[in-house]
């Protein structure tokens, strides 16, 4: 039986690699090793949860251009750290260190999405061959492929600062299509990114399958799934 597509394109971060897991453990050393616990963060898990919704609202504004990568890094740590009482003067400080040791401690962590070997074992089986599309960091992003065993699925990891192109700019997504010499009807992009995975495959008329693992069903992609797993209905 021929198959429907020769290639996936595959979001890294929140899709495959278990970026709050690895971003809250993270997080939780370094509030540890800086003496921050008690002190001034009191409620630790609160101050994740805060740091989840700012850092993904910073994101959405990198990723449509209304944030640089430089003020992304240590902006997210100081909107946190505001809101839980530390000093407009002294959090841009204490954001800096933080983010430092942060954007190298977090990549090399390796907790991946539920399903994400299995599935990929699957698919690899089956002879798609398969790529990543990133809009993350290009220091990061090799560490995270290396460090989470990722790296022997993938034939390339396109990264949007060398695409010089972000999702879900159709620049981006035709830069991929040159590299990989093929058309648009030959792949399918998996991502969770409404704004980014789904709606830059939409501007190329690509298919797509949406993983929303907050089983929400309302989406622009050709598919939606709650898990990885469910993949296997589709391809
Ligand atoms: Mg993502």
């Amino acid at each position: 039986m021929s198959l429907k597509y020769e290639h996936i394109i595959w979001d890294l971060d929140h899709t495959l690699w278990d970026f709050d897991t690895n971003s809250t453990e993270t997080i939780l050393e370094i509030l540890h090793d800086f003496d921050l616990l008690g002190k001034p963060i009191m409620e630790p898990q609160k101050f994740l949860a805060d740091y989840i919704r700012i850092n993904r609202h910073c994101w959405d504004l990198y990723q449509i251009g209304e944030m640089d990568k430089a003020t992304l890094r240590y902006t997210r740590f100081q909107q946190a750290f505001e809101l839980h009482g530390v000093s407009a003067e002294s959090s841009r400080e204490l954001s800096d260190r933080f983010c430092e040791e942060y954007v190298v401690r977090c990549p090399k962590k390796n907790a991946l999405i539920d399903g994400a070997v299995e599935i990929l074992d699957y698919l690899k089986a089956k002879n798609y061959k398969m790529c990543i599309m990133t809009n993350g960091f290009i220091e990061a992003q090799h560490v995270k492929m290396h460090v989470s065993g990722l790296n022997p699925y993938f034939d390339h990891v396109f990264i949007s600062e060398n695409l010089k192109a972000k999702k879900p700019d159709p620049k981006a997504y035709h830069a991929v299509l040159n590299a990989l010499n093929t058309k648009v009807e030959n792949c399918i992009m998996i991502g969770d990114s409404a704004s980014s995975d789904i709606q830059g495959a939409v501007n190329v008329d690509m298919d797509s399958i949406h993983f929303l693992p907050d089983g929400s069903t309302e989406t622009k992609g050709t598919h939606a799934i709650k898990e990885l797993m469910e993949i296997k209905e589709i391809l």
